[in-house]
């Protein structure tokens, strides 16, 4: 068997070390401003759980959600994932906060 060209190396793939990421993109708004934050609690029988509180910053949405009963395991990356699923099925409780001022709105619908 005939060599094609020279033997390409493959550049093994640079691996870069980042933090994982604690904020994903809102499925309201559409912006980069979903924050997760997550509390560890023990629940009533004695398991470690998390808490999850997912906002939103943009201030012209305010979205505001909260997940319990997560396995101690969670991160905020599989919170959003099961926040982004429980979204669109329309499954979990989601409240708008919105800090727009009245001011200059006078746009209706
Ligand atoms: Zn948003």
């Amino acid at each position: 068997m005939g060599r094609r060209s020279r033997k390409r190396y493959r550049r093994p793939i640079v691996r870069r070390v980042r933090p994982l990421p604690k904020v994903f993109r809102c499925p309201a708004c559409g912006h980069n401003t979903l924050h997760i934050t997550m509390k560890e609690y023990v629940d009533e029988e004695g398991y470690t759980k998390k808490r999850a509180e997912i906002r939103c910053t943009n201030p012209e949405c305010g979205l505001r959600a909260y997940m319990e009963d997560l396995p101690p395991i969670y991160e905020p990356v599989d919170v959003y994932a099961k926040f982004i699923d429980a979204y669109e099925e329309g499954t979990i409780e989601v409240e708008f906060q919105p800090m727009v001022t009245e001011e200059g709105e006078g746009e209706g619908e």
